[in-house]
């Protein structure tokens, strides 16, 4: 038996397998008879264990060699594991303390061994519950600045940056996932959608609009081929966990060099969906106040995003672009360049905040806000609302770069 051999997980057999890991030891205590083991995953994608020693508790991440939602029927490569490693070291360098800590990584197993959060909760869940998190914009705006601004070349030195991408290019099937799922199934028959009874009218007029699913198809070029930064790639409200007052970022497996707004923009769409799916889990005394909330919270990021970036730009713009030297004695010129930027940037994440809000409803992977709408009549209005706003955002992106259009828009159709 090799001892290198990739094998899966069970709670029977982590114990023995984990054991002789110091860090593993370390943490929760040296003898696996102490430990009880949970496998927790509600992902897609991978197992997920909690476990718990005399000491302390940690999560084990191990990669599966298929899509756990769909079977082996779909092989996915066991290295993803290792990009998923790289994105969490680097993102707990750009913004220390917003990931899990990863305190050991078996290349051959697939496996990370991370920080246990407790007692943060999925954020969709939260959302769902009507439960809300102090400064959650704040904090998710300062993620995206930091990343996004940190892992390019506004920061980073070229020849990093560059090593960097050419890493990442690496990882093949994962980016593919998206590139299908998220930007291209939901514009076609294709054979994973689903979508709720009712809707195929809506569905037919997206599907018939020629210019929608050409401005789709150019936010995907610009997916697929623009390295600006390494993005999360798959930044959603269940990529999020939450105490009433603490948030972190999980689960950077869709990791890839991409451009600058497409983070900020997916998880934009999250909290949309969470607004617009309010209606049906929450009394009308407490509705109004907590989708105002939820509209808050995209304000907040936005605005923490920008503040971030713009102190980011004044203070760590040491890669090649837009070089302080560029603009000296040109007043405020640099200052109009950020905000030209950040401009661009807001304008592009709409673009796949409407592509995200689409694929939600009709493409493979759905989400719990509106799947666990019982009343189908009540879930078909609502996801109608979020394919209307999500096809005005790719449509005119540009038309709601401010927090004002947009949350203006969200109202419309709300
Ligand atoms: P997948 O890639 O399969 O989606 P995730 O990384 O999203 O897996 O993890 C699945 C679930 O496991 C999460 O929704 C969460 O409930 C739990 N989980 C994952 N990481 C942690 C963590 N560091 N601390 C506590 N719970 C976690
Ligand atoms: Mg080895
Ligand atoms: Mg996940
Ligand atoms: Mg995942």
């Amino acid at each position: 038996d090799t001892p290198d051999l990739y094998r899966p997980l069970t709670p029977e057999t982590l114990g023995e397998r984990l054991s002789g890991i110091s860090a593993v030891a370390d943490r929760i205590g040296a003898d696996p008879s102490d430990w009880t083991v949970r496998e927790v995953g509600d992902g897609n994608l991978n197992l997920v264990f909690i476990v718990e020693g005399p000491k302390g508790t940690i999560i084990v991440k191990q990669a599966l060699p298929y899509v756990r939602l769909v079977g082996d029927s779909w092989p996915l490569p066991l290295y993803r594991a290792l990009y998923e490693n790289h994105a969490l070291v680097r993102q707990a360098a750009r913004d220390p303390g917003a990931v899990p800590e990863v305190y050991h990584f078996d290349e051959d197993q697939a496996l990370i061994v991370m920080e246990f959060l407790s007692p943060h909760k999925i954020l969709r869940r939260k959302l769902i519950d009507g439960e809300k998190v102090a400064g959650l914009g704040t904090f998710l705006g300062t993620f995206c600045a930091r990343t996004a601004f940190r892992g390019s070349e506004l920061s980073m030195k070229s020849v990093d940056k560059k090593a960097d991408v050419s890493l990442f290019a690496g990882n093949v099937e994962i980016p593919a996932i998206t590139e299908a799922l998220v930007f291209t199934d939901p514009y076609f028959a294709a054979e994973m959608n689903h979508h709720t009874e009712g809707l195929d009218p809506v569905v037919a007029d997206l599907r018939a609009n020629a210019e929608l699913k050409a401005k789709v198809q150019r936010f995907l070029m610009k997916f697929a081929s623009n390295t600006e930064t390494m993005v999360h790639g798959d930044l959603h409200s269940g990529s999020i966990m939450s105490t009433d007052s603490d948030s972190r970022v999980i689960d950077p497996e869709f990791v890839q060099y991409g451009p600058l707004g497409f983070d900020i923009g997916m998880l934009t769409a999250n909290f949309l969906m969470a607004y617009f799916s309010q209606p049906a889990h929450r009394s009308a005394e407490t509705l109004d106040d907590f989708q105002e909330w939820v509209l808050s919270v995209i304000a907040e990021t936005f605005s923490s995003f920008e503040a971030e970036f713009t102190r980011l730009w004044n203070t760590e713009r040491t890669g090649m672009l837009y070089p302080a030297s560029l603009f000296e004695d040109q007043g405020q010129a640099s200052d109009f360049a950020c905000a030209g930027l950040l401009q661009e940037i807001r304008n592009e994440a709409m673009g796949y905040c409407g592509i995200e809000m689409h694929r939600r409803t009709l493409s493979l992977a759905h989400n719990a806000d509106f799947e666990e709408i019982e009343d189908k009549q009540l879930k078909r209005r609502l996801e109608t609302r979020n394919l209307l706003m999500g096809a005005d955002l790719i449509l005119s992106p540009e038309s709601y770069g401010s927090t004002d259009a947009l949350v203006k828009l969200a109202r419309q159709f709300n």
